[in-house]
């Protein structure tokens, strides 16, 4: 199997590459700040721009290209942040594929191009409070009638819940037990019946809003129902696709802290305080050593990188000239088996019997432990 990309492709990753890196850094910093998420200009611009849809067919107001090529789009808005790539992963991956897959004609010519457009924000709903991962428990019913369909129950974590137009709503439509009376309806946000919970406050993910959502007696047209009970099969169908969309979202995020990081000790930065929101998970570290950073002038000019603890590359194999001038910057990573964290230290070459032999610096020995006094003495950072 042949994974590279395609000539076309290639240029697509670097347009949203290109635009994705000039234009957000700085939005994606007041997102973080604030938790608001991108307004709708910023939506219609991605629009204009062809970031929308791109999965999706032009005779519904897409880019018609595969879903591959929406992902390599995605990547590229992920690796600058969840809040900012996630209009792209909603028009491309997320339940917009549902309607535009089973949605009735009118259904899909009302919702899909207005999606591609940037105009409307579907979200997805189909989490309850007792009805996580065993979702084939879910409560939430809809009393289906000749015209009109009548739903009642509450849904939980609504990614997009409160600021999306529409919701896909996923509910029990029959008496069958478990998958079988499951189907899914399309419920627009201003439809009377249907209220808000408070917005989540998420550790990580902040500026895509999150909330419960109530609805009580609230009644739709028969049209709105976009899989009948019994279709639960093609639900999993279509969110296999939002699971990638997730899956690329979060590698790139990953993605795009290390090579912020990197970029960073290369310039010789001496904090990664930026890059912490990035990394949820190592964010109090990241915040900690950027203080402890900020506080401590480094023992030499930020000059070069090396990896400490035993593994440190050979100076040997490094260039003899670049390690005399000490101004080039060099970056190795190695995961600590031990600890399983990636360490990045700044720091000055090791004095090696082969840097010896060069009359380069002074052997600083590399102690593991304890990591402050090491970071410390060389001025050095873990992330
Ligand atoms: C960032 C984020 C965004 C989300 N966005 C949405 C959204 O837009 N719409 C929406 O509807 N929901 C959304 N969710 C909710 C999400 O779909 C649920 O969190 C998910 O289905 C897991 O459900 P749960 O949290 O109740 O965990 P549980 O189902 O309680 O699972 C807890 C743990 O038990 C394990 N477990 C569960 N069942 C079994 C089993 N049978 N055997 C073995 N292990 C099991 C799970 O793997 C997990 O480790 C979102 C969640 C997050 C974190």
């Amino acid at each position: 199997m042949d994974f590279r990309l395609t000539e076309a492709q290639q240029e697509m990753q670097s347009a949203a590459r290109a635009y994705a890196q000039d234009k957000l850094p700085e939005l994606a910093d007041h997102i973080e700040r604030t938790a608001e998420p991108p307004t709708h200009e910023l939506i219609k611009e991605y629009a204009e721009m062809g970031f929308l849809g791109i999965n999706i067919p032009e005779a519904l107001g897409g880019l018609g290209q595969t879903s591959l090529d929406a992902l390599i789009v995605l990547e590229e808005f992920g690796k600058i942040s969840s809040a900012i790539a996630f209009p792209v992963f909603e028009s491309c991956t997320g339940p917009v594929k549902a309607i535009e897959h089973f949605g009735t004609e009118a259904r899909k010519q009302r919702v899909v191009p207005a999606v591609c457009a940037g105009e409307m924000v579907v979200a997805i709903a189909m989490s309850e409070p007792n009805a996580g991962s065993a979702l084939t428990d879910l409560t939430t019913r809809a009393e289906v009638g000749r015209d009109s369909v009548r739903i009642n129950g509450m849904q939980r974590w609504c990614s997009g819940g409160g600021h999306a137009d529409g919701y896909l709503v996923y509910c029990r439509m029959s008496d069958d037990p478990g998958a079988k009376g499951i189907g899914a309806v399309f419920i627009e946000k201003d439809t009377k019946g249907v209220s808000f919970g408070e917005q989540e406050h998420l550790m990580g993910f902040r500026g895509v809003p999150s909330s419960d959502i109530f609805l009580d007696d609230v009644e739709i047209p028969i049209d709105n129902v976009v899989v009948g009970a019994g279709g639960f099969k093609k639900l999993m169908q279509a969110f296999d696709l939002e699971r990638c969309g997730n899956a690329t979202m979060s590698m790139a995020q990953a993605a795009g802290a290390l090579d912020e990081v990197i970029e960073r000790l290369r310039a010789g930065a001496q904090t990664v305080r930026q890059t912490h929101h990035r990394l949820p998970g190592c964010a109090a570290a990241a915040r900690r050593d950027a203080d402890a950073g900020r506080r401590r002038a480094p023992a030499h000019p930020p000059c070069d990188l090396q990896c400490r603890g035993g593994h440190a590359q050979h100076p040997g194999k490094l260039d003899r000239q670049v390690l005399r001038q000490r101004d080039f910057t060099h970056s190795h990573r190695q995961r600590r088996p031990a600890h399983g964290r990636l360490w990045l230290l700044q720091g000055v070459p090791h004095r090696t019997p082969h840097a010896r032999r060069l009359g380069l610096g002074h052997r600083r020995r590399c102690h593991r432990y304890p990591e402050d006094q090491h970071r410390e003495r060389d001025g050095g950072e873990a992330v």
